[in-house]
């Protein structure tokens, strides 16, 4: 199957006109491929080599369609740094229709009816960054949209300077987010708010269908899926950015890549975003944020489940997911696969001591996965040393009780913990080179994002620690 051979559907234009508006794309000026993933194609059944499918270009700038497709952008509101707004919707992003499972979306395609101030573009830089995090967070086992293909052009976008125009074309299981059933709700349009709920169900929810209470049932299934995806960030490290209700998708799908970043240094208090000046999104803050922007879901579903009942769930939900996925995961990365008692204040301990230690946080991980008592090359990671010296005691105990060797512990930890981050320094050096036209970097990091826990020689100088200029930097929002 060709790229541009797919058929697609738009069950979404089933629903009530005012779920979105039709709407055709604006094709940039002179536009060329930059890359394309073959893994994402892979998901809508393309078995073809996708970079040579001469469509591909002509499609993703929309001046040729697929089949079946029919253009449209979501109407969604949303609570932005904690303050509602009552309508948002895609002001720049186009919506193509579905096949597979998947809903194909052009991002910087041009002003919606939902574009307020905005230009409906999106530039090269920020383009290059949510391509390549959308295929990365896949590669790392967290559930996100993916990124098919990215294009830039000759089209000036006035951001901070002027820049060039890209498109992305994205992939998700649902496009829906919390706040689009905040829209509904908050227009007090119930039958609307039931019918979405109904498409909800249908697309990310099927098994729930004939259940009764089936809508208490999907807030909870959004609750498990959502505590899940922020339980993975933290054990990784990512940090978002822009946890909006608006940028929550409804299956727990990691959305809307923005001003985002992989911690460098282990730094729990660290804030990606820049206009972030409160820290509402702050890397340890997250867990926090995604149960109220839960419980905003909550309050937007009362017309259709009782309020205290949804309440209930997420109490009784969200800690128990999110406190099971993230040890789960925390003892993986640490290598332990046996329970003992005192294994969370290890994992506690360890935490402090990264912290304390001023450490890069996922190279830490992947020296422990080859550790064999041998501390020099962990502790030469570290600013200050003695925290980690006190925690290798520790650790050195602990796995003495372990019932697999080291050499099977070691290869299980190799699995789980990354040799390859997309940390934002690596992102940035790409993208400069991209705006030089040299696009070599970005399919290179394209390759280790689909790919972490697999070794790369050629590729060595990218596993490497953040040079100290370079930690924890913060990011401009204007995408
Ligand atoms: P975000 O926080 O980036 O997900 O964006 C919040 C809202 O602003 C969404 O409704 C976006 O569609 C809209 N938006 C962001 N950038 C632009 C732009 N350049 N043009 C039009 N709408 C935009
Ligand atoms: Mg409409
Ligand atoms: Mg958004």
């Amino acid at each position: 199957m060709k790229f541009s051979d797919l058929q697609l559907t738009t069950p979404y234009l089933a629903l009530d006109t005012l779920f979105y508006d039709r709407v055709e794309p604006t094709p940039l000026e002179k536009p060329f491929l930059v890359a394309a993933s073959q893994d994402a194609a892979k998901l809508l059944g393309i078995d073809e080599d996708v970079t040579m499918d001469e469509a591909l270009v002509k499609i993703v700038n929309a001046e040729m369609k697929l089949k079946g497709s029919q253009s449209f952008a979501m109407c969604y509101a949303g609570h932005q740094f904690g303050c509602f707004v009552p309508r948002l919707g895609d002001g720049r992003a186009v919506n193509l229709g579905k096949v597979n499972g998947q809903n194909l979306q052009l991002k910087g395609a041009g002003t919606t009816l939902y574009s307020r101030q905005g230009d409906g573009r999106a530039v090269l830089r920020s383009s290059i960054r949510e391509f390549l995090m959308s295929e990365a967070m896949h590669g790392l086992g967290i559930s996100t949209s993916r990124a098919l293909a990215l294009i830039g052009s000759d089209t000036d976008v006035p951001r901070e300077r002027w820049e060039k125009g890209a498109i992305v074309l994205r992939l998700c299981p649902t496009w829906v987010r919390f706040g689009t059933f905040e829209y509904f709700s908050a227009a007090e349009e119930t039958q609307k708010l039931q019918q979405l709920a109904d498409y909800v169900i249908d697309e990310s929810y099927p098994e729930l269908k004939n259940e009764e209470d089936k809508y208490l049932k999907m807030y909870e299934k959004a609750v498990q899926k959502s505590a899940k995806t922020v339980a993975k960030w933290q054990a990784y490290g990512f940090n978002h950015g822009v946890l909006n209700t608006d940028n929550m998708a409804i299956d727990g799908s990691t959305i809307d890549y923005g001003p985002f970043a992989f911690l460098d240094i282990y730094d729990p208090n660290y804030v990606c975003n820049r206009s972030d000046t409160q820290g509402r999104y702050s890397f340890r803050g997250q867990p926090g944020i995604v149960h109220w922007n839960l419980s905003r879901l909550a309050l937007a579903l009362t017309p259709l489940i009782n309020h205290d009942a949804a309440l209930e769930v997420l109490e009784d939900t969200f800690g128990d997911v999110y406190e099971t996925e993230y040890t789960r995961l925390m003892y993986k990365r640490m290598g332990l696969q046996t329970k003992e008692e005192k294994d969370l204040s290890l994992l506690k301990l360890m935490l402090r001591s990264l912290e304390q230690s001023v450490i890069d946080y996922n190279v830490f991980f992947r020296k422990l996965s080859v550790y064999q008592g041998k501390r020099s090359e962990i502790l030469e990671l570290a600013v200050y040393k003695e925290y980690l010296e006190r925690w290798l005691d520790t650790y050195d105990a602990r796995v003495k009780k372990e019932s697999f060797s080291d050499e099977q512990r070691h290869k299980n930890m190799l699995h789980v913990n990354p040799k390859y981050i997309l940390k934002n320094h690596i992102l940035q050096e790409a993208v400069e080179k991209a705006q030089k036209n040299d696009f070599s970097m970005v399919n290179d990091l394209l390759r280790v994002a689909l790919a972490p826990f697999d070794e790369h020689p050629e590729l060595e100088y990218l596993a490497k620690p953040t040079p100290q200029s370079a930690k924890n930097l913060k990011l401009s929002c204007s995408s």
